[in-house]
């Protein structure tokens, strides 16, 4: 089946055209700066060279129309008419409570999407504009939502659940959600695809970490905790946003030094992590090269950063019971760095992670990085969220034919 998978932002629009059949991207692109004269259209086509066009589109559907325009170009096109496309799959952000898969996108889920805007006001609104822009060029085709937060909808209460007053969650809808769910669902179905295990018997904590970081406990294929919350900010440091830190402290912050709420949110979300913690970027490479190079708050920032992934990983484990198949890396750390891979790993043979330091010198590519006989595998798997989100757009089709 051919899917358009889009992920449309406030001023961009991401896109892969994909054929499930074979997992193949026939196309893919971006849109940047999206609502001025110089946007910038970049498009590429398997085996050919990449373009970049400078030209005003002022809206999504001006965006839209370009890159469908460019699915049945003549040189550059990969469709010989827009009907070969099955459906749309589009990266929605928030699902709130109530939305637990992915769905087909009509009036009254887009409804529910609306509703959720309060919890991602940044995401939600935007990934709206593309699904509008696409009903409205190409009514006939469905449209389907798969969402950030679905794939964590399966956590038990216990884990989901905050321990505040029990009304904040009845009556205000305080509490976890967890995020990048696309993408811990994909590493840990391709990680028991990997390993030849049935993925409903495969335990694993998968390591989401990039500028973003969530890490999430995958026991037969489930959601059954995950370090982000509410919002995306807990858990293990990030490239700007705090990780974990007592809210007690920021009551102080607020109540003793006079900070106001929206500078304590600037300082968690924007000022914290690697870039607050080194001075320096909140650039994974930069604060290696930094540390090797002797730069004592760099070191500090991969200390801290290793040390909560570490701790988080054996948290995690607890909730897999009985066995943990597998510890999964991914994204842009997770994937390409091998330093903090083994740093990470370094203080977790007490539960079976033994990394094997030669094979673990690989970047960007599947591998097994542990030693043969490691109880615990560990392994890097590039995230690719574009095709979950084309699987799951492709089954949501074909069981609303059935
Ligand atoms: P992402 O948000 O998934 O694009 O990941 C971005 C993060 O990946 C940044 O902190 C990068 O510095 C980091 N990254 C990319 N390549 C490497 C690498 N070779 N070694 C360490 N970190 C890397």
């Amino acid at each position: 089946m051919k899917i358009l998978v889009l992920n449309s932002g406030s001023s961009s629009i991401k896109f892969q055209l994909m054929d499930t059949a074979d997992r193949k991207v026939l196309c893919k692109g971006l849109i940047e700066r999206i609502g001025l004269a110089d946007a910038i259209f970049n498009y590429e086509k398997a085996g050919c060279p990449k373009t970049r066009e400078v030209r005003p589109i002022l809206d999504h559907t001006t965006g839209i129309k370009l890159i469908l325009d460019a699915l049945v170009h003549p040189e550059c096109g990969v469709l010989a008419s827009l009907d070969e496309i099955a459906a749309a799959g589009h990266r929605i952000v928030h699902g709130g409570e109530r939305i637990k898969q992915s769905v087909l996108l009509c009036d009254e889920t887009l409804r529910l999407i609306d509703e959720c805007t309060p919890l991602a006001p940044l995401h939600n609104p935007a990934n709206l504009m593309g699904v509008h822009a696409m009903q409205a060029l190409l009514p006939t085709i469905p449209n389907v939502g798969v969402f950030d937060t679905a794939f964590h909808a399966t956590m038990p209460r216990y884990a989901y659940m905050y321990a505040l007053e029990y009304s904040y969650y009845e009556k205000h809808g305080i509490r976890r959600f967890g995020f990048h769910g696309t993408s811990h669902q994909y590493v840990a179905m391709r990680g028991a695809e990997i390993l030849g295990k049935p993925p409903a018997e495969f335990n694993c904590v998968t390591c989401h970490l990039g500028n973003g970081v969530s890490l999430t406990a995958v026991k037969g294929g489930r959601s059954m905790d995950t370090t982000l919350g509410f919002g995306t900010v807990c858990g293990v440091p990030m490239g700007t946003r705090s990780g974990d830190v007592d809210p007690a402290a920021l009551m102080h912050l607020i109540d003793e030094l006079g900070m106001t709420s929206r500078q304590v949110c600037d300082l968690i979300y924007k000022g914290s992590g690697l870039k607050g913690i080194s001075g320096l970027t909140n650039d994974m490479r930069d604060i290696e090269q930094a540390a090797a190079a002797g730069h004592e708050r760099a070191e500090l920032a991969l200390e801290i950063f290793a040390h909560a992934a570490r701790k988080y990983i054996a948290a995690l484990a607890t909730s897999l019971e009985d066995r943990v198949d597998a510890v999964i890396f991914t994204a842009g750390i997770g994937e390409n760095g091998a330093e903090i891979r083994e740093r990470i790993c370094k203080g977790l043979g007490f539960m079976g992670v033994h990394l094997d330091p030669a094979r673990n010198t690989v970047r960007g590519k599947e591998a097994i990085v542990s030693t043969d006989d490691s109880p615990v595998k560990v392994m890097v798997v590039p995230t690719n969220e574009e095709l979950m989100i084309a699987l799951d757009t492709e089954a949501i089709v074909k069981a609303s034919r059935a």
